[in-house]
């Protein structure tokens, strides 16, 4: 048969550890043999990020919003460990920190859903989209310990030099102090980003923050997004039949366990950290979610949300048996393929992309699965796969389909 053809490159950035193996096998196993692959190569894995000072992380960066599309593989955030064990010149900074900075864009993450791994939460039917603004708040704090009796201020000084003053509290004793912030442009672009994902992908947004008790800080988050949607998307939304409601966390969080799921939903950025791991973790495994960073001006980044499983990556350098999986990882190909499909019209590449998928979640409820998996699963015939296994199972019903 021939192979499918593309028009526009896609941005492959390459990564790290066990990841980096997954990556060429998936390619040449899943991709290469029904796809003319056109990508634009970039190396992100950490010995070529050290050689280039950092700079191809961010010529991918750049490359990304010219293409529009891009595909990563989890790549090293270097710590002190890493500095000797990759001689390295700099501690560089994560090269999603650098790409979501230039993209300025919003995480979405959503469960990948599969019969015989089966949510905590049993009416969950569809999976539930967690999008998490990635700026401020709480991550970008100043803190104090107080040590005694004393009056604490908030103080902003405009260049001109007037002040606005607030008194916080007057100690009577030891206590705790912090400072946190954000930004109308970040907000507004983190809006924007849910309202455009929402749209391409069909789904209903929610946003939820506490503005009762927080009547300018949260209540700020509140107004641009009732804004934002006001001016650019509401007649979008009711063109397509979609809704968009805001409502306080808490009561988000109660209906939430309520839903079939099948939503997006937009949180600040502590709230995104620790609902984007409540709803993972129902539903199973870091493995089995997708990933994609969306920027306001339309330009999507596929990942996996998981790390480069250093551990097993050890392993399989001391010649051991590994079984990772791969499924995050072949879900960051298919949505970044299937986007490009969509922009250049390619029909047959959107195809590919669903049946790949398809073939990848019908391997599982085969029965063919890894190790984390069958951990976890309620299927009762199970097959452990090794890391190749399991994507040459996934080639074998690709096949059949
Ligand atoms: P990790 O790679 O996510 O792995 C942590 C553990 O989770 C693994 O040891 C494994 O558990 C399990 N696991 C994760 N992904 C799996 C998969 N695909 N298949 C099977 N099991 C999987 O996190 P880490 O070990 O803390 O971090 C390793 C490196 O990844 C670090 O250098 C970090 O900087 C980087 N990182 C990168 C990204 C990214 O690029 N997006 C994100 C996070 C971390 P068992 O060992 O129990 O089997
Ligand atoms: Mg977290």
């Amino acid at each position: 048969m021939a192979k499918i053809q593309m028009k526009t490159p896609l941005v492959e950035m390459d990564g790290d550890e066990m990841t980096r193996i997954l990556w060429q096998i998936i390619k040449d196993e899943l991709l290469l043999p029904y796809i003319d692959l056109k990508t634009e190569y970039y190396d992100l894995g950490l010995e070529y990020r050290n050689e280039t000072n950092d700079q191809v992380t961010v010529d991918s960066a750049e490359a990304t919003k010219k293409y529009g599309v891009a595909v990563k593989c989890a790549t090293i955030t270097p710590n002190a460990a890493r500095m000797t064990e990759y001689n390295l010149k700099e501690m560089w900074k994560s090269p999603n920190g650098t790409i979501r900075a230039a993209l300025d864009g919003t995480v979405f993450r959503a469960p990948i859903q599969v019969k015989g791994i089966e949510p905590c939460v049993k009416n969950w039917k569809k999976p539930i989209t967690l999008a998490r603004h990635a700026y401020g708040d709480v991550y970008k704090n100043t803190e104090i310990k107080v040590p005694g009796k004393g009056k604490a201020e908030l103080v902003f000084t405009a260049e001109d030099g007037t002040e606005i003053r607030e008194i916080i509290h007057n100690f009577d004793g030891p206590g705790i102090l912090q400072g946190i912030h954000n930004t109308d442009q970040s907000i507004t672009s983190f809006a924007k980003a849910c309202f455009s994902y929402a749209l391409d992908t069909k789904q209903d947004l929610w946003f939820a923050t506490k503005d009762t008790i927080s009547k300018k800080y949260d209540h700020n988050f509140k107004d641009i997004f009732e804004e934002v949607y006001e001016k650019e998307y509401k007649d979008k939304f009711e063109a397509a039949g979609l809704e968009y409601f805001y409502t306080l966390i808490d009561d988000a969080v109660a209906r939430v366990m309520k839903t079939e799921g099948g939503f997006i939903w937009a949180c600040k950025n502590y709230d995104g950290d620790v609902m984007s791991d409540m709803v993972s973790s129902a539903c199973g495994s870091l493995a089995m979610m997708t990933s994609v960073l969306v920027s306001p001006t339309g330009v999507y980044e596929y990942e996996a949300a998981h790390g480069t499983v250093q551990r097993h990556y050890y392993k399989h350098l001391e010649g051991e048996e590994t079984s990772t999986n791969s499924v995050a990882t072949i879900f960051a190909w298919t949505g970044a393929l299937r986007k490009r499909g969509e922009l250049d019209e390619i029909p047959e590449l959107v195809t590919f992309a669903d049946k790949l998928e398809k073939a990848t979640l019908q391997t599982i409820e085969e029965g063919k699965m890894t190790k984390d998996l069958a951990l976890i699963t309620s299927l009762e015939e199970v097959t452990v796969l090794n890391s190749q296994d399991f994507i040459k199972a996934i080639r074998e019903t690709l096949e059949t389909l």
